[in-house]
């Protein structure tokens, strides 16, 4: 290659008229060597008439790319003169090339278009370049090496030798023209460097158009880094998870955290569980699969997902609403309880004619051992589906309902959930006991969220805060229990539907034993009826003499006593076969604890026959009144409440006012100190309903008179001496017929309750209805058997009457 422009310009003579060879996608320029493929007809002939003369043809570039034949305004009229060096025939007619670019030229006209084209052209004469370079040309020469060599540094270039070039050059012109006919650019650009005459000005566009080539290649490079930066971090961690795994394994970890998550997994998908719940379960499962199996966090979410498989998310038993067969079923399991059945059937039937209850819930109110929780089994049994039982008993937090949230320490779902979890299936007989035990303090109302379990509207999402996704209890059949219908808070009540169970008399119990209780009790002791007997008179002496109670939880605790003492003697071979009489009843069971009230004592003075309800079921209370020497004071003892307390003054109030006719004398009262105690002195007691019995006792302490002991009495008193209603009345009768009471008097307004209690517990009663004190004081003051005076001094003994647990309400 010539080293300088001057030395070539003298060697080349460049002829008037070239033939033209019109270039696709390159711009030619002067110096430049480079290898061309001719293929077009046109173009060929051009070649072979330079090969044939001086080899050289003028190289021009076509404007646009793709135009088969173009026409002369379809072509550049600025090229290059181009010196044919070497020239192969290809074998598919087309010839390669090897030019190199001479000098600058621009074509004056078309001589001839046919075979090819033929150009006249003129020489284009660059200003030249001046020989003492100036700073500022030196500085764009400097700033096109560096970019030139960043450019390098990017991968661009990749012509080995260009690089030794560019060191040697420092002419402008030849400079720009290598870095312009190197950089690949568009066929426009190229042109405007290649018709830009002045070398300066040339190197300066150069210069533009390599900083504009630097900065998508910086852009490319970042492009290009961040991807891989991008994969690089997916495989490092990759990578690590792998290693992790290993090490995992090597410590004997990996199996059981796989396998855990495996069998959750598994547990999910065949827990049948909603879409939501769903989800969240494997989420939770997810957090699982990423924590390290000791933190602490980690058992939290194992517990949680324990939970969550093992709900009854929509398992379900199959409902049998066969009426006939639930008839059955509580005929097998239950003694008489005519009416009680009677309303459980009417509430099946409607249950299977309407399909999805969403009527009254049942509640089923009565004292202890009645059978409420066996009657829930009961329709569970009949109706085929599972039975859990929760207490609410004492419940004060909302959170024992809906369960604490997962953010405390050992959180646990609510007793609904725990409920649910222990029935197994979706649609259970579901009791809710105690009902009326319930409270509600600073940490919640429990009975709120209780309104939601029991409301059908609401209860098929209930949220338990320990689960925080909704739980559907609209399939589950609730029924509740209570002792008392009062304390239940009034929009529970109103949901519910109140099926009273009041308690049983002597001849029912010793039904129930028969029939029910001492079978059961056999088989539970390995014997047989064959082998034990037990007399009516037996079973009657055992409710009668060592239990007194409204329910028969006691009575087949003591049957229970009695077998085990019989079965014992039976293993020991001692006994072949017994019979149970009240005569040897006392062998199995020690001494009698409980007199039957009449036999006990006589008719006294000042001591009243009281009636009184107490939370298992009711009782007879004696109100003992005495006078000693005192300055008119009244002294009440035994627990009582202030409604009580102040239902004795206003007894005592109407008393003083009646002096004179019950012809108590005068200034007895101002002289003495009056002391009322109603036994057994450590239950409390309240109400009013003891205001007559109060009023008895007293009149009949101021007069002398005694009272009689085999009539009791219930009622409120007004200071005029009216008689009010009160309440209770089923046990308050049941309890007096217990104790072998043979009259009862009652508040008049309350004969209408009468009739709701069935004639055979009224039977041998007689009632006395009163709207006044005075029928009261007429009928306990009846003088039946010579009376036996108390001495001021002497203390009562408290009966061995138990009362119960609880307040009793008179
Ligand atoms: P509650 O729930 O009312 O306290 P339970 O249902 O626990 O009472 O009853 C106590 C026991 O008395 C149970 O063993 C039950 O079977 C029995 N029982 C109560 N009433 C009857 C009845 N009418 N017939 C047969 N057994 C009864």
């Amino acid at each position: 290659m010539p080293d300088t422009r001057e030395e070539e310009t003298k060697k080349i003579q460049i002829p008037d008229q070239l033939p033209l060879l019109p270039v696709r996608d390159i711009v030619v320029f002067p110096h430049m060597v480079l290898p061309l493929f001719v293929g077009r007809e046109m173009s060929v002939k051009a070649i072979e008439k330079a090969v044939s003369g001086n080899k050289m043809v003028l190289l021009a570039a076509q404007k646009s790319l793709d135009l088969e034949s173009p026409k002369p305004e379809d072509i550049y009229t600025v090229g290059t003169v181009g010196t044919i060096m070497r020239m192969l025939k290809l074998s598919d007619g087309r010839i390669k090339i090897l030019v190199q670019g001479m000098e600058k030229a621009r074509i004056i006209s078309y001589a001839q278009s046919s075979p090819h084209y033929e150009v006249k052209i003129e020489r284009i004469d660059e200003p030249a370049t001046p020989s003492k370079v100036l700073p500022e040309v030196e500085a764009v020469i400097r700033t096109v090496k560096e970019q030139m060599e960043k450019a390098i540094s990017f991968g661009k270039f990749l012509v080995p030798d260009v690089v030794a070039l560019i060191e040697n050059i420092e002419d402008p012109g030849r400079l720009s023209d290598l870095v312009i006919s190197n950089l690949g650019l568009k066929v426009e650009t190229a042109q405007d460097a290649l018709e830009t005459f002045d070398a300066v000005e040339r190197l300066r566009k150069a210069s533009h158009v390599l900083a504009k080539e630097l900065h998508v290649l910086g852009m490319q490079q970042k492009i290009q880094t961040e991807a891989k930066g991008e994969m690089d971090k997916v495989q490092r961690e990759y990578f690590l998870r792998e290693q992790l795994k290993a090490i995992q394994k090597e410590l004997g970890e990996v199996d059981e955290r796989t396998e855990e998550v495996q069998e959750f997994r598994g547990k999910i998908a065949s827990a049948k569980m909603p879409k939501k719940v769903n989800k969240e379960a494997n989420k939770q499962l997810k957090r699982l699969e990423r924590m390290h199996p000791d933190a602490a966090e980690s058992g939290t979410i194992r517990t949680y997902l324990e939970w969550m498989v093992e709900l009854p998310w929509n398992k379900q038993t199959r409902d049998r609403l066969d009426i006939k067969v639930a008839k059955q079923v509580l005929d097998e399991d239950h003694y008489d309880l005519e009416r009680v059945k009677e309303r459980i059937l009417e509430y099946l039937a409607v249950r299977k004619m309407k399909g999805k209850m969403k009527g009254p819930i049942l509640c089923f109110v009565g004292p202890p051992g009645v059978g409420k929780t066996s009657l829930g089994k009961s329709i569970a049994r009949a109706i085929g589906r599972k039975f859990v039982r929760i207490s609410l008993g004492g419940i004060h937090d909302e959170a024992e309902i809906r369960g604490h949230r997962r953010t405390y320490v050992g959180a646990l779902p609510g007793r609904l959930i725990q409920g649910m979890k222990q029935a197994g299936t979706s649609n259970p007989v579901f009791m809710l006991d105690e009902i009326d035990k319930i409270g509600n303090d600073f940490r919640g109302d429990p009975s709120s969220a209780l309104l939601e379990v029991l409301d059908p509207e609401q209860n098929d999402s209930f949220s338990d805060h320990y689960l925080a996704v909704p739980f559907d209890l609209s399939r589950v059949m609730f029924i509740t229990t209570a002792n008392q219908i009062e304390p239940i808070p009034l929009p529970l009540r109103d949901r519910m539907e109140m099926i009273d169970l009041s308690g049983y008399t002597t001849e029912e119990k010793v039904g129930i034993a028969k029939n029910f209780l001492i079978p059961r009790q056999l088989e539970e002791h390995g014997t047989s009826s064959k082998r034990v007997h037990l007399t009516d008179a037996a079973i009657d002496q055992i409710v009668a003499s060592y239990t007194r109670e409204a329910g028969v939880r006691n009575l087949e605790r003591e049957i229970a006593r009695v077998l085990r003492k019989i079965a014992r003697k039976l293993a020991e071979g001692s006994l072949k076969k017994t019979t149970v009489t009240p005569n040897n009843l006392h062998r199995f069971l020690g001494i009698a604890k409980f007199l039957p009230e009449m036999e006990q004592e006589e008719d006294e003075v000042g001591v009243a026959t009281g009636l009184a309800w107490t939370p298992t079921g009711g009782d007879i209370i004696r109100i003992e009144a005495t006078l000693m020497q005192g300055k008119g004071e009244l002294t009440l003892t035994g627990s009582l409440g202030n409604v009580m307390k102040e239902s004795a003054r206003a007894a005592l109030s109407y008393i003083r006012s009646k002096e004179k006719g019950l012809k108590i004398k005068p200034a007895l009262v101002s002289k003495s100190e009056i002391h009322v105690h109603v036994p057994a002195g450590a239950i409390p007691k309240d109400g009013p309903s003891a205001g007559i019995t109060m009023a008895a006792a007293l009149a009949s302490a101021l007069t002398g008179k005694p009272l009689r002991r085999d009539v009791a009495m219930t009622g409120e008193v007004t200071l005029t001496g009216r008689v009010l209603p009160i309440g209770g009345l089923k046990e308050k009768t049941l309890a007096a017929k217990r104790a072998g009471i043979k009259t009862i008097i009652l508040p008049n307004r309350n004969k209408k309750d009468l009739e709701e209690i069935p004639t055979h517990l009224r039977k041998g009663l007689e009632f006395i209805f009163a709207d006044h004190m005075e029928t009261v004081l007429e009928a306990v003051f009846q003088k039946k058997r010579p009376a036996k005076k108390p001495s001021a001094t002497k203390a009562k003994r408290p009966s061995a009457r138990k009362t119960g647990q609880g307040v009793a309400t008179l």
